[in-house]
């Protein structure tokens, strides 16, 4: 037998991503400094916390002899095709589970249709059923149901987080800490929160005093933080104190991009030259800016931003 691909290899991820400065009136008057950590440029098609999320699962399915990747996503999930992409470049059969049954008679979206451009097989399930089996990835007779018709395969959840996911995601700490070695008190790491399993590891990693700010995306999940702590418990076997969620932020729910927020998107980029993605990133930067000065970001704070992933290149619905 060949040795297994080295996913680091096949891929060839750009690390570590670049730390920039960012210089911004509204934010130096109030006493903030402001980084980017550019985890949108790690890889072109598995890109940011994606990649970070990914890497220790396609080793593990690589080493534990698979031959196909099985996951879940809603119609514009960046995990689905993250997935189809890796799994293309590894030698992994993909299969895509996607939220609602409607779709599947719908024109394929753009991301989609990319998803299927990398080989991933897409199954269209009714939320419903979608949502129990999701519920039900515990149980080995879930397991046992996905396996019968696809045969075996290393099932990631909805947005790929799991233990090995956050501890893929210290690695982003790791890089931030070689370019500023003095991260402790007065730091504060941000990124947006999908499924929680970015913060998780981020969290668990920083140093004495720095702390992790999450920006929940979704509308009213408190569940997050139940996801971050039992993530904590189950992967480190104990908890952290050093971050928390903002819920204040997701701008009216999941895929929800207000026209204000859309505006500060807009006038960022303007102004840094980054493209915004909209769904996560705008939302977390957003959430910066409202905080800064105040007694979440006090005067003194040294910001890093996480940006988890890079602008969608059809601007749209993001469910
Ligand atoms: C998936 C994703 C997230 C959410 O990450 P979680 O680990 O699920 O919380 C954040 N930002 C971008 C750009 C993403 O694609």
């Amino acid at each position: 037998m060949s040795p297994p691909v080295d996913p680091a290899v096949a891929l060839a991820p750009r690390l570590p991503s670049p730390l920039q400065r960012v210089y911004d009136e509204r934010l130096a008057e109030r006493g903030v400094e402001l980084w980017l950590k550019r985890d949108d440029l790690v890889h072109p098609a598995v890109p940011g916390n994606k990649w970070r999320k990914l890497a220790p699962n396609l080793k593990a399915a690589l080493d534990q002899g698979h031959a196909r990747l099985l996951t879940f996503g809603g119609a514009y999930s960046n995990h689905i095709r993250a997935v189809a992409a890796a799994g293309a470049a590894v030698g992994l059969g993909t299969v895509g589970i996607v939220r609602g049954d409607e779709l599947a008679r719908a024109e394929r979206n753009w991301s989609l249709a990319r998803a299927e451009g990398y080989g991933m097989e897409l199954a269209f399930w009714d939320r419903a059923r979608f949502r129990e089996t999701l519920r039900g990835l515990a149980e080995p007779e879930t397991v046992r149901g996905l396996e019968e018709r696809w045969g075996r395969c290393y099932v990631l959840p909805e947005g790929g987080t799991n233990v090995a996911a956050a501890r893929g995601a210290t690695e982003i700490v790791s890089e931030l800490v070689a370019d500023l070695p003095d991260l402790g008190p007065g730091d504060v790491v941000c990124c947006a929160v999908g499924t929680g399993g970015t913060l998780a590891g981020i969290a668990a990693a920083l140093p004495e005093g720095a702390r992790a700010l999450g920006v929940a995306v979704v509308k009213g999940a408190r569940y997050l933080d139940g996801e971050v702590a039992s993530l904590h418990e189950r992967g480190w076997g104990r908890t952290f104190a050093n971050w928390r969620i903002d819920h204040d932020h997701h701008g009216g729910g999941y895929g929800r991009v207000p026209a204000e927020l859309a505006a500060f998107a807009e006038d960022f980029q303007a102004l840094h030259g980054l493209a915004v993605e909209r769904r996560y990133v705008a939302k977390m930067l957003r959430c910066v800016y409202d905080l800064a000065g105040g007694e979440r970001l006090p005067p003194g704070s040294r910001v890093t931003a996480v940006i988890t992933g890079p602008a969608d290149p059809v601007p749209g619905p993001g469910r």
